[in-house]
C-alpha cells in the first residue's frame, strides 16, 4: 500500500487536471494521495470527488511559499480544513502577490525587448496562483526560449534580469497558519534548501514533519533526513512533486511512500485534536 503526498495540478503550476492526476494515481496503484498546489486549495474539491469515485483516500493539502532568515522554503500543510476562513484569506493575499509579481516580471522582460504580454502569461496560467513556470512557458510559446530550464537560466532565476523578489510569509507564521486550519506542517524537499541548520528552529516553531522522500533526493539523502526526523521526533513524508508535463516528464509513480506514514500522520493529528474527523482508507484494503 503506497501513497504520493506531493502533487500539483493546473490550479498552480502543474499541467494535469485533478481528474487526470487521480486516474494516473489509480494506474500506479496508489491508495492515498495529497494535492499540494502552491498557495491554493482550489483543486481539492474536485480531487476529492475524483478520488472517491475510484476508491483512493484523498488528503487535502497545500504547499505554502515561506521564508526563514532570508531563505525561501516550502511548507506543506496536510489535512487542512479547506473552508477555514483565515487560511482562505491569507492564500488570497499570496495569490495577489503572485499575480503582481508576474506583472512586474513581464514588465522587466519587455524592458529587455522580449515580446511577451501579461495577458498571454495569465491566459496560459489560467489559475489564481501563477508562477515563474508559467512565464517560462509563455517564453517558449513566443519562441524566445526553447525550454523551461533555458527560461530560468536566462531570465527568471534569482538575480537574473527578469527576476523580482517575492513577499513571503515567515515559516513560523506559515506553520501556525497550517495548525490553525487543523493541519500538519511539513518541510518540503529539504535538500533543495540545503539549510539543515535551520531545522531545530523550525522544530521549535512546531514543525510536524520532514519530506524525506522526494524525486530530487537520492537514497542516501532520504536516509539522512529520516535520521534527522527520528532525532527531532518528526513525521516522515514523501512525494514525487509531479507537475504533469511542466517539468519535462510526469513524476507521479516515481515515489512510493508506504501508507504506514499516513497512519502516523493521522495518529499525531488525533493526539492534537482528539475529536477530529479524518478521512478513512477507502476500498477494500
Ligand atoms: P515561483 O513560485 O514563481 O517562485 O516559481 C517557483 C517554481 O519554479 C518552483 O516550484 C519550481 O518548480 C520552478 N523552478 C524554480 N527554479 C527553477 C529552475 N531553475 N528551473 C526550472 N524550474 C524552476
Ligand atoms: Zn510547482
Ligand atoms: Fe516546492
Ligand atoms: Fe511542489
Amino acid at each position: 500500500m503506497y501513497t504520493d503526498l506531493h502533487l500539483h495540478t493546473h490550479f498552480s503550476d502543474g499541467t494535469y487536471t485533478p481528474e487526470f492526476l487521480t486516474a494516473e494515481a489509480k494506474r500506479f496503484g496508489l491508495v492515498a494521495i495529497a494535492l499540494t498546489d502552491h498557495d491554493t486549495i482550489e483543486g481539492c474539491d474536485r480531487m476529492q470527488v475524483a478520488c472517491d469515485s475510484v476508491g483512493i483516500e484523498f488528503i487535502a493539502a497545500t504547499e505554502l511559499t515561506a521564508e526563514f532568515n532570508g531563505t525561501e522554503m516550502h511548507l506543506l500543510g496536510y489535512f487542512i480544513d479547506t473552508k477555514h476562513p483565515r487560511l482562505l484569506e491569507e492564500m488570497g493575499r499570496f495569490q495577489e502577490v503572485r499575480q503582481n509579481r508576474i506583472r512586474e516580471m513581464v514588465a522587466r522582460l519587455r524592458g529587455l525587448n522580449v515580446p511577451i504580454t501579461e495577458e498571454a502569461v495569465f491566459a496560459l496560467a489560467n489559475c489564481n496562483s501563477p508562477g515563474r513556470p508559467h512565464i517560462a512557458r509563455a517564453l517558449i510559446d513566443a519562441k524566445v526560449c526553447r525550454s523551461v530550464d533555458e527560461a530560468f537560466e536566462r531570465f527568471l532565476k534569482k538575480n537574473r534580469p527578469a527576476w523580482v523578489p517575492k513577499f513571503k510569509i515567515s515559516a513560523t507564521d506559515a506553520i501556525a497558519l497550517i495548525h490553525e486550519a487543523g493541519g500538519l506542517a511539513v518541510l518540503a524537499h529539504p535538500l533543495l534548501i540545503r539549510r539543515d541548520e535551520l531545522i531545530p528552529d523550525l522544530v521549535e516553531a512546531k514543525l510536524d514533519g520532514l519530506e524525506c522522500y522526494h524525486t530530487r533526493h537520492t537514497p542516501s539523502i532520504s536516509e539522512h533526513y529520516e535520521m534527522l526526523a527520528e532525532h527531532f521526533n518528526l513525521l516522515v513524508t514523501g512525494g514525487s512533486d509531479c507537475h504533469g508535463m511542466n517539468k519535462g516528464k510526469p513524476l507521479i509513480g516515481s515515489i512510493k511512500l508506504p501508507y504506514e506514514n499516513v497512519r502516523r500522520m493521522k495518529a499525531r493529528l488525533r493526539d492534537n485534536h482528539p475529536s477530529r474527523l479524518l478521512p478513512e482508507p477507502s476500498g477494500t484494503y
